[in-house]
């Protein structure tokens, strides 16, 4: 059997994530292969660092990207940060927040869960109350834009109620990061995780990581031994420290780094502030179009995610034909419902690359399109 390479069809991604990449990211992908130990290399992973501080808004030192997608960022969270019969209180909203309860357990942590319904954010009372009744807690976690829903949480009021309590912060940032406000240091973070494919439209495969110093002292203070090699980060942090003295930990993903270099500096350039806006303002038009469709959100106003737009599916109106038909006659693909929303919303992305206009007005006259036949 001979075999022929593989022909991509030209999607337009509006899901949750992948995303379509910035040309400039893919052109990043297929430069010449570099060693990974190049000092060249080594270089660039040093800017890297440097930018992915920037758009963290962090001045924390350990600040790298992990060679693995953003579950693993959750993983190397939860392992090096939580201990056996550690207390964590985890915030579930939606299917990350249920992910992160089962990193908890599988370290053999104890997770109390502070549980709010899905398509509303995490409740700061509820938060209080459990970290009252149980001030032991070592640690809370949270997902700050749950994209199974499409809800914005408030992190800052999370982190500081968390603080008053003596806890550290751990924050799924996967969606957010670099499509609304993350303000690392100012919030008062301690472990902040994203992923390369979602708002900075890169290819997937990466998990950029930050831990304040109070995580690093933590890690250093354990008494058991960090469970998982690869996500130990005691080991990562000699590849990636900028002392001179790197050494061999696990091969780089050299071309993806590449490629994650290229959108980072994409995102730099852009600014934060203008990135921010532009999600908004891809949002807003979206946002008309389906009101004059007359589609519910299902996430209140206030708590929208501009990136990650959910909305039920109207009556009468099959969640997979309606889907088939946008894939194979338009190329386009929008996010079904996951866990207790499948088959009852659509998950509408406008991320990074996908964060304009052109792919607003698309995604609106498939779905007018598709909808009247
Ligand atoms: C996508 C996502 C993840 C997982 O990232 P992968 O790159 O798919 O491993 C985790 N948390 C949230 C909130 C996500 O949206």
């Amino acid at each position: 059997m001979k075999y022929s390479s593989f022909q991509t069809p030209e999607r337009r991604l509006l899901g949750a994530g992948p995303t379509n990449l910035y040309p400039e990211v893919s052109e990043a992908l297929i430069r010449p292969e570099v060693g990974h130990l190049d000092p060249k290399f080594v270089e660039m992973m040093d800017e890297v660092k440097s930018m992915l501080r920037y758009l963290f808004q962090t001045k924390n030192e350990f600040t790298i990207a992990i060679s693995a997608p953003g579950s693993a960022g959750m993983e190397a969270s939860f392992v090096n940060l939580v201990e056996p019969g550690d207390k964590v209180i985890v915030c579930v909203n939606g299917l990350f927040g249920g992910r992160m309860v089962e990193n908890v357990e599988r370290i053999g942590g104890e997770a109390i869960i502070v549980d709010d319904e899905w398509g509303t954010p995490v409740s700061l009372d509820k938060l209080e109350e459990s970290l009252k009744k149980n001030p032991d807690t070592k640690v809370v976690a949270f997902v700050h834009a749950e994209t199974s829903t499409g809800v914005r949480s408030d992190a800052k009021e999370i982190a500081e109620i968390s603080k008053k309590y003596g806890c550290l912060v751990i924050a799924d940032t996967v969606t957010s990061f670099t499509g609304i406000p993350i303000l690392t240091d100012e919030w008062g973070l301690d472990a902040v995780y994203s992923g390369s494919q979602k708002c900075l439209s890169c290819v997937p495969g990466l998990s950029p990581l930050t831990f304040s110093d109070k995580a690093i002292e933590k890690i250093k203070n354990r008494n058991s031994k960090i469970q998982s090699w690869f996500l130990d980060q005691t080991l990562v942090l000699d590849y990636w420290s900028g002392q001179g003295k790197r050494s061999y930990h696990h091969t780089a993903p050299i071309n993806s780094i590449f490629a994650l270099h290229e959108a980072l500096r994409l995102a730099c350039d852009e600014t934060l502030e203008k990135l921010w806006n532009r999600h908004l303002n891809a949002h807003f038009r979206l946002k008309e179009g389906l009101d004059e469709m007359s589609f519910n959100f299902v996430v209140d106003k206030e708590y929208r995610l501009p990136q990650m737009n959910s909305i039920y599916i109207p009556d009468g109106y099959d969640d997979l034909e309606i889907r088939s038909m946008l894939l194979n006659d338009f190329n386009l693909e929008i996010g079904a419902g996951l866990g207790k929303f499948s088959g009852k919303i659509w998950r509408i992305g406008l991320m990074g690359y996908n964060a304009r206009s052109e792919s607003v007005d698309y995604c609106l006259d498939s779905l007018k399109n598709v909808l009247n036949k």
